[in-house]
């Protein structure tokens, strides 16, 4: 069942009552017009898609911590010039203005880029994790899970780049311990770590009366999640995608470009 939403029935709802209580779920396609390839697309940046579900998990990590590394960091390298485009900064104006008007509003990202960050986004679960965070591989380490993080920038690279082996993977500065990528790998579930917020996404997921998804896949499990409990708590559910993908039942296609639509609608948003 194809179900195709046009401009007008999109704005009507981010407008109307059902907008009061609005989460939104973006993923890789939102970051694409930033030049920042996706996992899993067909894009011609997308060079992890071959090896990204056998290098993107623990298993690797503990079998070639080293290898792990610098495979991530590649990819950390090219993010770090990447600027918000006009899809992140009309978010952050729709947020604005749902706090305006006294309404709510939550942005959750599976991407692990900082676009949203930078173009003011406050409201904002990161339920991947961050390419600017590490975090200790050791539990109940104040820089490890359940809930710490440390920052990427504090960490020496140096020995690993020099020399890559097990050995030469940074290490924690309190406990010695092996640091990690503060991020989910595909062999790991959402409740690895408190800051991916989990729970969060799951209750706002039951009461928000609108639903968006934003250059989603809909490959990971948390969109699935989001659909089946927004749809079920009878939450209107929009995915904007350019290729016009259909990813469920009830859903509502507007098959635009994020960084072309947003920012007509927001423009439009009563003031
Ligand atoms: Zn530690």
């Amino acid at each position: 069942m194809q179900t195709a939403a046009g401009f007008q029935e999109f704005l009507d709802a981010v407008s109307g009552p059902v907008g009061e209580t609005t989460l939104v779920i973006t993923g890789a396609g939102v970051s694409l017009a930033s030049g920042i390839p996706t996992f899993r697309g067909t894009d011609p940046g997308a060079v992890w898609a071959n090896d990204v579900t056998e290098k993107g998990t623990h298993a690797f990590f503990k079998k070639e911590p080293h290898e792990s590394w610098l495979w991530y960091l590649k990819r950390f390298e090219r993010a770090r010039g990447a600027r918000p485009n006009e899809a992140h900064l009309a978010l952050a104006d729709w947020e604005r203005w749902q706090q305006q008007q006294g309404r709510e509003f939550l942005l959750v990202t599976q991407n692990v880029d900082t676009l949203h960050e930078q173009a003011g986004s406050r409201a904002l679960v990161k339920v991947h994790g961050s390419l600017d965070q590490a975090r200790c591989t050791r539990r109940g380490c104040a820089h490890g899970p359940p809930r710490g993080t440390l920052p990427m920038a504090a960490v020496d690279f140096g020995p690993l780049h020099a020399d890559p082996s097990p050995e030469s993977v940074p290490r924690c500065p309190l406990c010695r311990s092996k640091l990690r990528p503060h991020v989910l790998w595909f062999d790991e579930l959402y409740t690895e770590h408190e800051t991916y917020q989990f729970d969060l996404v799951r209750q706002r997921a039951k009461r928000s009366g609108l639903v968006v998804f934003i250059g989603t896949s809909f490959s990971v499990g948390i969109t699935a999640l989001a659909t089946e409990l927004g749809l079920k708590h009878g939450a209107q559910v929009f995915s904007i995608d350019p290729a016009g993908h259909q990813p469920a039942p009830r859903v509502q296609v507007v098959a635009e470009r994020a960084e072309e639509l947003l920012p007509r609608i927001v423009a439009s948003l009563p003031r």
